[in-house]
């Protein structure tokens, strides 16, 4: 899917216009195609108290990433790391500006800003827990200010026990893999889950794994089985019979098998283990649908059908999965919410009923399966260009796209990086997390 506005205002005298209108100005989000995770360096900062300011640089070093503790005038700088997880008072929250004021204009465009906290709750003391809270609102709001040049700001909340577990996810944030992941708290090791593992192949991370995505003929299911295939993973698709022919051209392509099969039938969850046999290391639930109409003018099948797609089919699945023991030690479940499940949107209770509701999956099922080593959490997207958001009103879909900190919708690849860094066999320390892939937009399918 294009958005022509972003095409139509490339050319010199659409930008004349746009600067002195002032209409938005996406900005062109660089996205990874092989090479170098980041290009540049990444400038650290913190304090020599901070849990991971120590290790960062050698840890970086080992994923190819260059770093330095020292600013120089004048140098672009891809990245931005600031360890906070020593700040233990609101006044300590001074670090933050001291650090970043005097660097912000030398971002580069696209530029990437992780802040690493310790998880609030897991604080000595009331000031480092408001301190360590405090960082939320410090990263949302500074990407809402760094957008305009494509570059995006995240938190990293990690335990003390997980000071191990971030490669993977600094990894992700740093690289362009992130395009579209702004603004966003991700909390490692919230639980005693084992601590991540070493991928066997650091290009292919997935190698010996076999992941399912639902939904996968398409849109960005096709997107996740093909980014997940890249990354050494095979692949086992499914879709619904009027899909069959596209779900099998895409799985020839990588070499994946086909269930064909509607999620929501009363034998899918046997059907689907059958086909399992062999059992699974990755459960993507990315299959959804719509049915939009004001709750006045709501149909019951309209209701029941789009929260059983999205929240009760993926029950019921990973519930066989699991009694069966077919989901492998070391395993990932993943759901796909939405913004429409976190904030909400006019005519699509329903939807948003259902997408809240897989938030509640993960949140229950999370801790559960800590013991067997399984990792749950989902994806929230935001606007993204699919088939599905075709069907909305076009003002709509022109205020999905614009109405984010980069201006712009997301693409499929961004929400499959970050299925695939989910799926990173390092991350295994992180698990009940939600997190959106909305380039910090509250409008979406
Ligand atoms: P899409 O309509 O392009 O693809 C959805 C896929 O799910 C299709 O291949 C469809 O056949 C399959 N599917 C639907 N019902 C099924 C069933 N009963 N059994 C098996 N397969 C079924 O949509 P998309 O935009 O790629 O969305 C994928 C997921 O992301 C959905 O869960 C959607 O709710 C969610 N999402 C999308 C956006 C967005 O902006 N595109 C935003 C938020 C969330």
């Amino acid at each position: 899917m294009t958005d022509r506005y972003q095409s139509l205002i490339q050319n010199p005298i659409a930008q004349f216009l746009v600067k002195n209108i002032g209409l938005p100005n996406p900005p062109e989000l660089k996205r990874w195609n092989g090479g170098p995770l980041v290009d540049g360096t990444v400038l650290l900062g913190g304090s020599s108290d901070g849990l991971l300011f120590g290790s960062l640089p050698q840890l970086l070093k080992n994923d190819g990433i260059e770093t330095t503790t020292v600013r120089a005038e004048g140098r672009r700088y891809a990245g931005l790391v600031f360890d906070a997880t020593d700040l233990a008072s609101t006044r300590d929250l001074i670090a933050l500006q001291e650090f970043f004021t005097p660097v912000l204009r030398q971002l580069a465009s696209c530029g990437r800003v992780v802040v690493l906290g310790t998880l609030p709750e897991r604080t000595a003391g009331a000031g480092a827990a408001i301190a360590q809270r405090g960082l939320e609102g410090f990263v949302r709001s500074l990407g809402k200010e760094i957008g305009g040049n494509g570059s995006t700001a995240n938190l990293v909340y990690v335990s003390p026990e997980a000071a191990d577990a971030v490669d993977s996810t600094l990894q992700f944030l740093l690289s362009p893999k992130s395009a579209f992941v702004d603004g966003q708290v991700i909390r490692i090791g919230t639980t005693d889950l084992a601590d991540a593992e070493e991928p066997a192949a650091s290009d292919a991370p997935l190698t010996g794994k076999v992941a399912l995505v639902t939904g996968a003929s398409r849109g960005l299911g096709a997107a996740m089985a093909r980014t997940l295939h890249r990354d050494g993973a095979t692949i086992v698709g499914l879709d619904v019979p009027p899909l069959q022919g596209d779900l099998e051209t895409l799985m020839d392509e990588l070499g994946g098998t086909s269930i064909i099969a509607d999620i929501t039938a009363d034998d899918a969850p046997t059907t689907i283990a059958d086909q399992l046999g062999e059992g699974v290391d990755i459960v993507v639930h990315n299959a959804g649908i719509t049915r939009d109409k004001r709750l006045k003018n709501m149909k019951a099948e309209n209701w029941d059908k789009v929260i059983d797609v999205s929240v009760g089919a993926p029950q019921r699945i990973t519930d066989e999965l699991l009694d069966r023991g077919l989901i492998r030690e070391g395993g990932r479940v993943i759901g796909i919410s939405s913004i429409a499940g976190i904030a909400g949107n006019n005519g699509q209770t329903n939807y948003g009923t259902a997408k809240a509701g897989v938030i509640g999956f993960v949140q229950e099922l999370a801790p559960r399966l800590t013991d067997r080593r399984i990792t749950v959490n989902a994806i929230a997207p935001g606007f993204i260009e699919t088939d599905m958001v075709q069907t909305m009103p076009i003002g709509i879909r022109e205020a999905g796209r614009r109405l984010s900190s980069l201006s712009q919708g997301g693409q499929p690849i961004d929400v499959a990086e970050a299925i695939a860094w989910y799926a990173h066999p390092g991350s295994g320390a992180i698990t009940g997390n939600v997190v959106r892939v909305c380039g910090q937009g509250f409008l979406g399918a």
